[in-house]
């Protein structure tokens, strides 16, 4: 690590994943038309997200997992009978890196800070196979330009004729500079039989075709004293589908500007450092999930890249 790296005030990761399984991050029972449990949605455009607080919290749980040293610091740190919360040591990279509830100055934000995963691309079934759907929006969000998009039509790779997505048939265009748009979901490691079969419609269509093709699927809630499913207590949820495309950024100060004692002895001591131990916590996800529902084979997620330090603060 050279000293210019030492000192930039953060660093800013990108990072891609594929879902593995439905995933559910519910509203906590919420009720959304016939759905008993909805997902978290965006105020403003409708779109499903995974709350980067929900992030936080997974990665959070696994890193400690991985470490395997620190388990009173795993959690959201409340303090119980025999369980002591948080230790908020500077030596501990979980406390560090994820921030902690107690101790000398009431508690620690963390150095790593998670947006929310915004949807980057959403697999929808059509005649033609699955295709991958997004909008100019949502690749601006994800730091990609868009190209321009007609309203009321579909831009594919290799138009041929209408594409029907989700009882929406749509008029078929070419997606103008097309060979910039798949070098820019190669660099985010999107798989090619993703990036061959992506289809771009307007805004408001991508809403639409989203919210009219999540997963909704029926359970019955078990009594916990008995074992069996409770009497009428048949539920739905709602999903993200399997191999659905999400993006976010995980945001990494530099533990210089932070904490007391000598550097030496803290468990962090570069933004790398700090993404690392993020790091450590993304095979997890692919193993035990996020979200809800996870008994029924739901929420894992595969990380297919981590971007170095793009966007690193100035040095
Ligand atoms: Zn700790």
């Amino acid at each position: 690590m050279t000293n210019t790296a030492n000192s930039r005030p953060f660093e800013s990761h990108r990072v891609t994943a594929m879902a593995l399984d439905p995933i559910h991050v519910g509203t906590g029972g919420t009720r959304l038309g016939r759905v008993d449990l909805s997902i978290v949605r965006d105020p403003v455009t409708r779109l499903p997200k995974i709350p980067g607080s929900s992030l936080a919290g997974v990665h959070r749980a696994y890193a400690a997992l991985a470490k395997n040293r620190y388990p009173r610091c795993a959690g959201q740190g409340q303090e119980k009978p025999g369980s002591g919360g948080h230790c908020g040591q500077m030596d501990c990279p979980i406390c560090t890196v994820f921030g902690f509830a107690r101790g000398q100055g009431g508690g620690f934000a963390g150095l790593a800070g998670f947006t929310d995963a915004q949807l980057l691309l959403f697999p929808v079934p059509t005649y033609r196979g699955p295709h991958w759907v997004t909008s100019p929006e949502t690749l601006r969000a994800a730091d990609i330009e868009p190209p321009t998009v007609e309203n009321d039509k579909v831009h594919l790779l290799e138009p041929d004729g209408h594409l029907n997505l989700g009882w929406l048939m749509l008029e078929g265009t070419t997606i103008g500079d097309h060979a910039r748009l798949r070098g820019a979901l190669d660099n985010l490691r999107v798989p090619d039989c993703v990036s061959k079969h992506i289809a771009i419609v307007s805004d408001q269509l991508f809403t639409h075709i989203v919210n009219s093709n999540l997963e909704v699927r029926t359970s019955v809630s078990i009594d916990p004293a008995t074992g069996a499913a409770e009497e009428g207590a048949l539920f739905t949820y709602e999903a993200l589908p399997r191999a659905t495309i999400l993006t976010w950024q995980v945001t990494c100060r530099n533990p210089i500007h932070f904490g007391t004692g000598q550097e030496q002895d803290k468990a962090v001591r570069t933004p790398r450092d700090v993404f690392e131990v993020v790091a450590e916590a993304q095979p997890y996800l692919e193993q035990l999930g996020i979200g809800g529902m996870g008994t029924r084979g739901m929420g894992r997620l595969r990380v297919l890249a981590s971007a170095d330090g793009t966007n690193s603060g100035p040095a």
